[in-house]
């Protein structure tokens, strides 16, 4: 008799942050925040055994599905055969640009990310990446990250979790939590629990500063020397004690850069010379 040979079981690769959504509730809750409909573009990053894609396809949305593990072929193809709003791209996301994958204005990135690639992505998807003030094609980002992720993007001023990420995704969009997630909502269970987090993109930076370049600067030097005060950290980075004195005059010479919200940094940043 001919028999068939077993179908070897399927290993998630911890390296690729392979942990597969499956409960059908948080994956709702996903949907739902979206809320994408029949004209909209949706890019999909780690679409693994299609379980988002699936939800997603179903809401009439074109989906752009980028995926780097080929042992997922077989089963990603026979969605792509059943479904023509689908297209699946073999690729590793950061070396694929937006242009490329032919998303327009107003798309939105909604996905269960591998955790590797939490904030690069987050910060290319905002155009806030190392290449600098991009742009971006996204007009929201629906996303799965690790609850410690969500903290920082949701911080307050002063807190602990207020740091360089949530300023940059601050300035550009407005985030709120769709949910919490634990971490049985996954196979195999990750070591972390996740939350959804929705991240509307603004037309314009939340309060623009005088140079973007600049502002950047500022903020990385003041995270980078949390425990130094403002004029320290800012000292450390090149600008001299003068300058500084005038910069920061009226504040707190102890005060720490942290404490300081969007308005404050910018301020700081604009009386600050190159
Ligand atoms: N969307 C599926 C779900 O919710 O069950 C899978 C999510 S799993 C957390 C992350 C997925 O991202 C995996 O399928 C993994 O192979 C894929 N992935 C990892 N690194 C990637 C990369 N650099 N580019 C594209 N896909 C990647």
């Amino acid at each position: 008799m001919n028999q068939r040979p077993p179908v070897p079981a399927f290993r998630a690769k911890r390296s690729l942050g392979q942990n597969f959504l499956t409960d059908a509730s948080v994956l709702d809750r996903i949907i739902e925040a979206a809320a994408a409909e029949g004209g909209d573009t949706v890019l999909e990053v780690g679409p693994g055994k299609g379980a988002l894609t699936e939800r997603l396809l179903a809401t009439g949305a074109r989906v752009i599905a980028v995926e780097l593990d080929e042992r997922l072929r077989t089963g990603l193809r026979v969605l792509e055969a059943n479904h023509p709003n689908l297209k699946v791209v073999w690729a590793d996301v950061m070396g694929t640009s937006w242009s490329a994958l032919g998303l327009p204005e107003g798309a939105m990135l909604v996905a269960n990310i591998p955790y590797y690639l939490t904030s690069p992505l987050i910060l290319r998807a905002l155009g806030a990446d190392d290449a600098g003030d991009t742009g971006t094609p996204f007009r929201r980002l629906v996303l799965m990250v690790q609850e410690e992720v969500a903290d920082r993007l949701l911080a307050e001023p002063g807190s602990r979790q207020w740091g360089a990420l949530s300023v940059a995704v601050r300035q550009r969009a407005e985030v709120r939590l769709v949910c919490k997630v634990p971490r049985r909502a996954f196979k195999p269970v990750p070591g972390v629990d996740s939350a959804v987090v929705c991240i509307d993109v603004r037309a314009r930076w939340a309060v623009p500063p005088a140079s973007p370049v600049r502002f950047r600067r500022v903020v990385r030097a003041i995270f980078a020397q949390r425990r130094k005060t403002l004029r320290n950290a800012l000292k450390a980075a090149g600008w001299s004690a003068e300058v500084l004195s005038e910069a920061c005059a009226g504040l707190d010479p102890l005060v720490r850069g942290e404490t300081l919200d969007l308005a404050g940094l910018v301020r700081l940043a604009d009386a600050l010379p190159d």
